[in-house]
């Protein structure tokens, strides 16, 4: 029987698995899907992703399939320069999605199981019993990251409020039969808006299209070459012609939060637990940090040395920043409606997004450098993570007595390093406390 099983094989399902297999867990990745996915919503990686993905070794894989980097961000297409952020990694990696998802499940323990749609949960006090392709899977616990429209959070009736899609776009990938005059061979800065055109490998273009004949069409409605064909000649003309279209999908501007991100044994991650317009790169990315925060607190639950209270500082970090995340892509959204005052506040946050200071507080919060959670002294970018998911202590011995899960490292700025790579404690008093809090009780090993 594994430890945890992960309903999802999306990459915040399959990070979250590779976190807890880090830690020495048996996880069991339950997917609907027959095969892998080639189809890619994101194309954008964050720079603290890119930390994260480098970090444990990910990021070769990933990197070998990057288009571009792009040293900036974008707020609603106003571009955010990324230069000065104080990483390593001042740039978001142009790679897509599934890319990403094939590097980390190449490196998992146990296969995926696939053709396992999930389809019913029980839980009790002991565990989770989930029914996925007609078997029934067994479990301490379940970490749900079946994405937006999670059978999931169906299953347990969780509350999912929010605001529903008020405007439709599609996504898709294409062949172009004439370019229009002028389209740049380059990679641009991904912004996502109507009539959106980016270049991709192998003669593919990236392309979004949401203009009156998208607010018509049904949500289920197939996305025929016509409809892209009719998109892109109001955005660039009768210049551009359109090919084949290889995959295609709507998408709007929903923007959803689950109110609590633990149900008993139940965990929510990625965009199971929140969805919202992708303006700005930032839902994959999201995903990637539920993952990373969520995999060591769980793997100490299932191991009896977390704390009390840790693996519910799941919730209390994360959820605050998807509810940043939702909030800065409804902003987001409102600058891109096609209306002359939309047009004005445009002009007037181009204007205040220039004063630098404005600039990298933004640029801080796309890019993810600047996630911090309460009592949080910042990241440590620069040490490496301990190959088994433990925490580091750099340049402190831990109290006497102490036994606790934790690696003790040298260096002369002494800090205590959590798993997901954030500073717990950096000189001075509260080593103890922190030990105990972030590492557990220290007979505990
Ligand atoms: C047009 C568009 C562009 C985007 N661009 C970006 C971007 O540039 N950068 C960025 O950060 N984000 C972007 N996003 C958002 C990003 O794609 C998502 O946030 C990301 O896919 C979330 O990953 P996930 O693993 O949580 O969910 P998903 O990728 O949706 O994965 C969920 C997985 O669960 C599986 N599944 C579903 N139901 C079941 C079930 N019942 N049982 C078992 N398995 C199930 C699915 O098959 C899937 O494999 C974009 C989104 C869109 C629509």
């Amino acid at each position: 029987m594994p430890d945890v099983l992960v309903a999802g094989g999306g990459p915040t399902g399959l990070l979250t698995a590779f976190e807890l297999e880090r830690a020495g867990l048996d996880v069991l990745v339950l997917e609907r899907d027959a095969r892998p996915t080639t189809q890619s919503k994101a194309l954008a990686l964050q720079p603290r992703s890119i930390e994260v993905l480098h970090e444990r070794g990910l990021l070769a894989a990933v990197e070998a399939h990057a288009e571009a980097r792009v040293p900036a961000g974008h707020f609603s297409g106003i571009p955010i320069d990324y230069a000065d952020l104080p990483t390593r990694f001042p740039y978001q990696l142009g790679v897509e999605q599934a890319y990403v998802a094939a590097a980390i499940e190449a490196r998992l323990r146990l296969p995926v199981l696939r053709d396992a749609a999930v389809t019913a949960v029980e839980q009790d006090g002991e565990g989770v019993t989930v029914t996925a392709g007609g078997r029934r899977h067994r479990a301490g616990w379940l970490v749900a990251a079946d994405g937006g429209h999670s059978t999931v959070r169906r299953l347990l009736g969780a509350a999912f409020p929010g605001t529903s899609a008020r405007i439709s776009l599609v996504v898709a990938d294409l062949t172009l039969a004439r370019k229009p005059a002028g389209l740049a061979d380059d990679w641009q800065l991904p912004s996502g808006g109507s009539g959106f055109l980016l270049p991709l490998s192998g003669g593919r273009y990236r392309a979004v299209v949401g203009g009156e004949e998208q607010q018509r069409l049904g949500r289920d409605a197939p996305v025929t070459a016509d409809e892209m064909q009719r998109g892109l000649t109001d955005a660039h003309g009768p210049g551009i012609e359109v090919g084949e279209v290889l995959w295609a999908s709507r998408f709007g501007d929903a923007a959803r939060q689950l109110e609590r991100y633990r149900h008993g044994r139940v965990l929510f991650a990625g965009d199971a637990a929140h969805i919202h317009l992708p303006v700005g790169g930032q839902g994959l990315n999201l995903g990637l940090q539920d993952a990373v925060n969520l995999g060591w607190k769980l793997a100490a639950q299932v191991r009896g040395h977390a704390a009390d209270g840790l693996l519910d500082s799941y919730h209390d970090e994360r959820h605050p920043i998807a509810a940043r995340v939702l909030l800065s892509t409804r902003a987001q959204g409102v600058l891109g409606v096609p209306i002359p005052d939309a047009a004005a506040v445009r002009e007037i946050v181009t204007g205040l997004l220039a004063v630098p200071e404005a600039r990298r507080a933004v640029a801080f919060e796309l890019s993810g450098i600047g996630i911090t959670y309460p009592g949080i002294v910042g990241r440590a970018a620069d040490v490496p993570v301990a190959p088994d998911g433990r925490a580091v202590l750099v340049g402190a011995s831990p109290p006497v007595g102490w036994a606790g899960r934790v690696e003790a490292r040298d260096g002369t700025e002494p800090r205590l390093i959590r798993p997901d790579g954030y500073v717990a404690w950096a000189g001075g008093p509260g080593l103890d406390a922190a030990l105990r809090r972030w590492c557990g009780p220290s007979s505990a090993n």
